[in-house]
């Protein structure tokens, strides 16, 4: 038996997205820039129908999407085209010590290089931000507010409609990472004062290597200062040759989102409370990380006190859980999202992911408890610390 239990690092393509794409590599395979024949008009249109979609899904219009490789691009373009755009008003950058790398990184190079400041803001010990710090650290300097909808690894679902209130009545730009809510949560980026968004393709059972931006383009309009230049394609903000395929891929993977996602929630947030159950009944010492009730449907982050979460992935090496995010797993530093919650660096390097997807079944849940209510306890076993223990949970 092999479980993947990984969606929040990627999931399978939909059959239903890979027949839309088809088409789109030998048939229709026209570049959609090429303004002088049915090729080019054809990739074209193909491109705007998806564009619609994506628009669709966010409550948003499709002029405003901007198509790029992913979401780490996404959210490149929306820190730092932001911040090189309005260098006149301000340098300042709030975000949360929780985001992900794809933000974090991009603030630090941006503070290295002299370019930004960046307040980064603590979150309480189940990952949430408070809208009122958010509010606190505004100052005439501030440019942007980015603050991630869902986290990847603890699933924490942050207040983002009271955040874009603050950020808009306080005339700030508010970007947030919505890779992992768009396949879950309903998304409107006018009710919740969203100005730019990270959409990921390949989270939401589309294909890798395609992602767009949502940039607000009016009331009020968010400018950019693109990162790749030449072309000028996307209304100048991001150039090269659309990838054509993956954009009619993503178009369609959003398109499916909404008569799915009840479906799907239901499914994994069943699933989800099976496996909770099934471990913190069978084993001890567990910690659930994240918040209780206002987390994504399909995650659950637990720490295994005294078990080594590399120890632990590697004896389930059926089973495709991570510890910490996949973009974290090479180095053997903890993970910075759980480290952010109070963990000791012990305890985060016990600690799995589990991201549950349409595909799973209650037997591979029922598996997967057998397996771990297993393993824990045999490397328990071989430690010291475990037998002399006094509880930390
Ligand atoms: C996966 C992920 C990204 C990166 O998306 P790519 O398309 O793989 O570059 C960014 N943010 C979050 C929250 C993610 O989960």
């Amino acid at each position: 038996m092999r479980v993947y239990l990984d969606h929040h690092a990627t999931t399978p393509v939909d059959p239903r997205v890979v027949e839309e794409m088809l088409p789109y590599f030998s048939e229709h395979f026209g570049n959609a820039a090429s303004k002088t024949h049915p090729w080019g008009w054809e990739a074209a249109e193909a491109v705007e129908v998806a564009r619609g979609r994506v628009a669709a899904l966010i409550g948003g219009r499709g002029r405003d999407i901007v198509w790029t490789s992913g979401a780490t691009e996404s959210d490149n373009l929306a820190i730092q085209g932001v911040i090189e755009f309005y260098r006149e008003r301000g340098d300042h950058i709030i975000t949360a010590t929780t985001e992900h790398k794809a933000v974090l990184d991009c603030c630090r190079a941006l503070e290295r290089a002299g370019r930004a400041r960046v307040t980064y803001l603590p979150v309480d010990e189940n990952g949430l931000v408070d809208p009122g710090q958010v509010g606190a650290a505004i100052t005439d300097r501030t440019v942007l507010v980015s603050i991630m909808h869902v986290n990847n690894e603890i699933g924490t679902v942050q207040p983002i409609a009271e955040i874009g209130a603050l950020a808009r009545e306080r005339g700030v730009l508010f970007h947030t990472d919505a890779v992992q809510s768009a396949g879950v949560l309903p998304i409107d980026v006018e009710a919740m004062n969203i100005d730019l968004l990270s959409l990921s393709a390949h989270k939401i059972y589309g294909p890798k290597g395609v992602g767009a931006l949502y940039v607000r383009g009016q009331k009020p309009r968010a400018r950019l200062r693109p990162i790749l230049h030449g072309g000028g394609h996307e209304r100048g903000m991001r150039s090269g040759t659309l990838n054509v395929p993956g954009i009619v891929g993503m178009g369609m993977a959003c398109h499916l989102v909404p008569a799915q996602r009840d479906s799907d929630v239901l499914h994994v947030a069943g699933l989800r409370e099976r496996l909770r159950t099934g471990l913190f009944e069978g084993l001890e010492e567990l910690r659930l990380n994240g918040h209780p009730s206002k987390r994504h449907p399909g995650n659950l982050n637990v720490s295994f006190a005294f078990v080594d979460g590399e120890s632990l992935l590697m004896s389930l090496d059926e089973v495709a859980v991570s510890s910490g995010s996949a973009c974290t797993t090479s180095s053997l530093e903890p993970s910075h999202v759980l480290k952010a919650l109070g963990l000791p660096d012990g305890l985060a390097q016990s600690s799995i992911r589990f991201g549950i997807g349409r595909g799973n079944t209650a037997a591979e849940i029922d598996y997967v408890v057998d397996r771990i209510g297993a393993e824990v306890p045999r490397l328990r076993a071989l430690s010291p610390e475990f037998r002399m223990r006094a509880p930390v949970c």
